[in-house]
């Protein structure tokens, strides 16, 4: 078996050792002979073989095996609101299967949760479009991908900016396209410089993420109109990745680069959901906004693959949609005293990007790699972190603050005990 697994992990590339981890767990219960599994192996496109397992998603998992075993482990690795869905949305939801609402909807979404998204658009980032400009999808993840599906022939390059939400190279690269890292400055926002000296031909798109996963940034309003200067000049869309737009804290507002002017709207496609905003991730109700030709060539990728997303589903974020938001506030409010507790008692031995929006905190100690620093706090001070060399920056880890309070206290104290060991 050892043999085996070293044999297989010879036909992968270095990035797919989490998936080798994987499959030799499960070769152990597989009744199959070696040669039948790599007669299978042989079968599995490159495209797939390229493709990094999501981390955050692993880390998660093992943090969890370790609880189950008895282990007390503080996880701030998970992505997502600790709070429950309020009760009027999942009201909706079941309202809308007691009435019979189960079968296939439009593809693109029931045209009154369209209609209710091009109100959101106009109340909250006033922008203006029609229901036809609008797909709701499985996720906001849903609509990333779809939309790099719509745009990237082979060889197209899309930028990204570093440090990065882990899953848009990897999307990129299932699309055919080419993902070209740009550089962040100290303040962990593009270099403009290093933007333009990555633009070519080639470039079709750059990924913008703001409050950003994971390091909290926001742009300003002067800052997103020198990227929509370059968007525009040189005749690149901007994906901008809104998912945390709501999550802002102190004087930070989030604002949306495609309301800045006519010429960029044209440009941009936003991409939004009901994850975050409203504590509902596993309903799995994302959407995007766009140009015409865009929505139309994203909704015939969707029409011919998943169809609509869930009917109910989509009952439940019309109404977390159109309904007052002071379920949403209070939510923030309970985030932003979690970072305040945070930014206000780690270590001046942490090196930290102080969050702005959405629920992380990028950080280093020392000079450890991310992969040992993640390691060693799970092992020495049973914390569960994600490595930043994931998000394209090595030595930091990515804390999650969507945890109760006194899980954050205790953590914030490990994490301060583990700096003063290891200065
Ligand atoms: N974009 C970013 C930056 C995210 O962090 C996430 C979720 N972790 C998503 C998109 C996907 O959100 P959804 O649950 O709507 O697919």
């Amino acid at each position: 078996m050892i043999k085996f697994i070293i044999l297989i992990s010879t036909l992968f590339s270095s990035e797919a050792e989490e998936q080798i981890k994987e499959m030799s767990y499960s070769l152990t219960t597989l009744p199959m002979n070696k040669k039948g599994i790599k007669m299978i192996e042989d079968k599995i496109s490159i495209r797939a073989k390229t493709i990094k397992p999501s981390s955050t998603l692993a880390i998660n998992k093992k943090a969890t095996e370790l609880a189950a075993s008895g282990e007390k482990i503080i996880n701030l690795s998970v992505g997502e609101p600790d709070f429950d869905t309020p009760d009027f949305i999942k009201n909706s939801a079941i309202e809308s299967i007691k009435e019979g609402f189960t079968k296939y909807t439009d593809s693109s979404g029931i045209l009154q949760l369209r209609q209710a998204i091009c109100n959101k658009f106009s109340r909250d980032n006033k922008l203006y479009y029609e229901p036809e400009q609008i797909v709701v999808s499985c996720g906001a993840k849903h609509s990333l991908f779809n939309v790099l599906l719509a745009i990237c022939d082979t060889g197209d390059e899309i930028i990204i900016p570093t440090p990065y939400w882990v899953s848009y190279p990897e999307m990129v690269k299932i699309a055919g396209g080419i993902p070209v890292v740009c550089n962040c400055q100290d303040n962990f926002k593009i270099d403009i410089s290093h933007l333009k000296s990555i633009i070519t031909k080639k470039t079709k798109a750059i990924v913008l993420n703001s409050p950003s996963n994971p390091t909290g940034i926001v742009y300003s309003k002067e800052e997103l109109e020198v990227i929509a200067e370059i968007a525009c000049k040189n005749s690149i869309i901007v994906i901008s990745d809104e998912v945390y737009e709501k999550l802002v804290y102190g004087n930070a507002r989030h604002i949306s680069i495609a309301s800045l002017n006519d010429e960029i709207k044209q440009m941009t496609v936003v991409v939004n959901g009901v994850s975050k905003t409203y504590a509902m991730t596993g309903w799995r109700i994302g959407y995007l906004a766009a140009a015409l030709p865009i929505t139309k060539a994203v909704a015939n990728i969707q029409s011919q693959t998943t169809s609509n997303p869930t009917s109910f589903a989509q009952k439940a974020a019309l109404s977390a949609i159109s309904s007052d938001q002071n379920e949403v506030e209070k939510m923030v409010r309970e985030f932003e005293k979690r970072r305040d507790y945070i930014i206000e008692n780690i270590s001046p031995l942490v090196t930290y990007c102080r969050p702005e929006g959405a629920f992380y905190v990028f950080m280093k100690i020392g000079n450890m790699k991310s992969s040992e620093l993640a390691q060693r706090l799970l092992e020495e001070k049973k914390i569960a972190t994600v490595p930043g060399d994931d998000f394209g920056a090595e030595g930091f880890i990515r804390i999650s603050f969507a945890t109760k309070m006194e899980n954050i206290i205790q953590a914030i104290d490990r994490i301060n005990h583990f700096a003063e060991e290891n200065k």
